[in-house]
């Protein structure tokens, strides 16, 4: 059975592989004669799954060891919360706002902390990400927040910023929900990343966490116990019953991601490599098709396009329904903008394969030609 291509921006597509796995193993794990979905926490089969997962993400994304890895749970939202309970220690927080996630970061934060909004792209409709030397940092910042891919806007820091270049010494934290394992992160620029596994990792439900040892152990007296990361950590994320089953998910896709080839023999590279360089070469593939169509058009600056996160908007908006009826009929679906901005938007996610992009454009230059 082929299946049809999926642009959904979240809970998203995932490699077939790991579904057909998942599948295979679905009644007995591994000769243990338990689904994953039944075993303790604590006991040893899923204690080696969660060790697996942890140490394949460890690898594949570079983390560097005075940073601790934690599957937490409620997503990117809850994190809104839980980024200020730990770090904030109730003073100041310096928020970058590029698009709706950060916005709702930094309403969230109000509730926990003094929030001061160092710069915005509010004024350009968030089709910009503003230049770090332009940023009001304050000097006494407990940290800095920025969303590196903005996952409705179609905006993507393609370098994080380098907080102590611009004469601060907070730390970074990144909301890296909807890019995280699609391209390489500079940990020596970041303190805390966080992000829901929904889009590049796994099914909804675990939120990876990664943060730099020396700001656990500064959470608010009112931290909930289980979302503070000092204690999550020292319980190897099994203070509460983890989301057992998305972790498994998350650690069949590390696997993946980590047999990726991209490149000739001698230039070969596998791995987050691969998938970035990938990814690169698939929204490049689809920014060309748009660009240089006189139908379609995408509103971002290109130093700052989303590789993740193709908004796209049509010209004569009367033919969006025709558009996404007859993309769904060849088998390309959940195109629809988020409802907020309209239009389209295609999430080619790192298990969307290149012939899914080049199916969509195929079909995005049919239906121009048809219709002119
Ligand atoms: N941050 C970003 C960048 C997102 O894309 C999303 C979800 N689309 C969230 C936060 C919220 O995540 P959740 O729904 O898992 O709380």
């Amino acid at each position: 059975m082929t299946r049809p291509f999926n642009f959904s921006a979240g809970p998203a597509a995932l490699p077939e592989e790991v579904l057909q796995q998942a599948a295979a193993e679905m009644l007995d794990w591994n000769g243990s004669g338990m689904s994953v979905m039944e075993m303790s926490h604590r006991g040893k089969e899923f204690i080696a799954i969660h060790d697996a997962a942890e140490a394949d993400f460890r690898e594949l994304m570079a983390v560097p060891d005075e940073f601790r890895i934690l599957f937490m749970q409620g997503g990117g939202l809850a994190e809104n919360a839980i980024a200020p309970l730990n770090l904030s220690r109730g003073g100041k927080v310096d928020f970058v706002l590029t698009g709706s996630w950060s916005e709702k970061s930094e309403k969230e934060a109000r509730k926990y902390c003094t929030t001061h909004v160092a710069a915005t792209a509010a004024d350009s409709g968030f089709t910009h990400a503003p230049a770090p030397a332009s940023w009001r940092l304050q000097r006494d910042a407990a940290y800095v927040h920025l969303c590196s891919n903005e996952t409705i806007h179609g905006v993507e820091f393609h370098d994080l910023p380098d907080l102590k270049a611009l004469g601060s010494d907070a730390p970074l934290v990144i909301d890296f929900s909807s890019h995280v394992a699609s391209r390489s992160v500079d940990w020596s620029r970041v303190g805390l990343a966080f992000g829901g596994a929904q889009k590049n990792l796994g099914p909804a439900g675990v939120t990876m966490v990664v943060v730099r040892e020396d700001l656990l152990g500064h959470a608010l007296p009112i931290c909930p116990s289980a979302f503070d990361y000092k204690t999550v950590a020292d319980h190897g994320s099994m203070f509460n019953t983890p989301p057992t089953y998305a972790i498994y998910i998350a650690g069949l896709t590390f696997q993946w991601l980590k047999r990726q080839r991209e490149g000739q023999a001698g230039t070969e590279v596998s791995g987050v490599a691969a998938i970035e360089r990938r990814n690169m070469a698939k929204a490049q593939l689809l920014y060309d098709a748009i660009d240089s169509s006189s139908l379609y058009f995408n509103k971002v600056d290109r130093g700052c396009r989303s590789r993740m996160n193709v908004p796209f908007y049509l010209r004569d908006e009367s033919r969006n329904e025709a558009f996404l009826s007859g993309a769904k009929a060849r088998g390309l679906l959940q195109l629809k903008g988020h409802k907020s901005v309209g239009g389209m938007r295609a999430s080619i996610y790192n298990a969307m394969p290149m012939a899914g992009v080049e199916a969509l454009v195929a079909y995005m230059r049919e239906f121009e030609q048809k219709q002119a």
